[in-house]
């Protein structure tokens, strides 16, 4: 069995969010997450904490690893400057990096994301391109987003944005120079090749 614990000490950020939990469950009192899923970040830190591999990969395999919203509301309350939201950050890397996202159901919903939001910082510079928001394969938007769409441009450029043109604001044509740079930087992190590897559910 792979040592998760090792990849997962690796992270700094597992490092700085995990000192000593003493189970009071302050972070799931205010944890929005926990207010509307199945989900316990009390419970996260008390697995953690056990340094037991198979509970870990358990862990790194099922759903609840991908419900916290990363508000890191946690970080402000905890009585142990413990974060849980940096914990899971860790394992969302981990259970990415060694395909066990593909066991769960909101784990295998990454492979949309890097298609698409991976995708659109690649090709286009922005996360979410509104051009590419296609109401027919984002049924969930509602019919609101169809006018949305179809007067994307007006809608736009008065809300401060500026639309396909060039200088600042949002949904801007990124210049060629700051293209080049982002895909680079994508390259050289090996950012392009982690998009490229989710994007085909490997
Ligand atoms: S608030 Fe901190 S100490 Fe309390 S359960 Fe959560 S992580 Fe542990
Ligand atoms: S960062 Fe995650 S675990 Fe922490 S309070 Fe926010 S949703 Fe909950």
């Amino acid at each position: 069995m792979t040592d998760y614990l090792k990849l997962l000490d690796s992270d700094l950020r597992f490092r700085e969010g995990l000192n000593a939990c003493m189970n009071c469950g302050i972070c799931t009192a205010i944890c929005p997450a926990a207010a509307i899923f199945d989900y316990d970040p009390r419970k996260i830190c008390l697995i953690m904490q056990k340094r037991d591999n198979a509970l870990t990969e358990q862990l790194l395999a099922s759903d609840t690893i991908w419900f916290c919203g990363q508000c890191l509301g946690c970080r402000t309350r905890c009585p142990r400057n413990n974060t849980v939201g940096y914990i899971i950050q860790s394992l969302r890397r981990v259970s990415l990096e060694t395909g066990l996202y593909l066991r769960s159901d909101q784990g295998r919903k990454q492979i949309d994301l890097a298609r698409n939001i991976g995708g659109n910082l690649m090709k286009k510079g922005y996360c979410v391109d509104m051009d590419l928001v296609v109401p027919e394969m984002h049924p969930e938007q509602g019919p609101v987003w169809e006018w949305v769409y179809e007067n994307r441009q007006a809608v736009c450029n008065r809300c401060g944005g500026n639309y396909h043109g060039s200088g600042p604001g949002a949904q801007r044509t990124i210049d060629p120079q700051s293209m080049s740079e982002l895909q680079a930087i994508l390259r050289t992190t090996g950012g392009e090749a982690f998009i490229n590897k989710l994007s085909k559910g490997e």
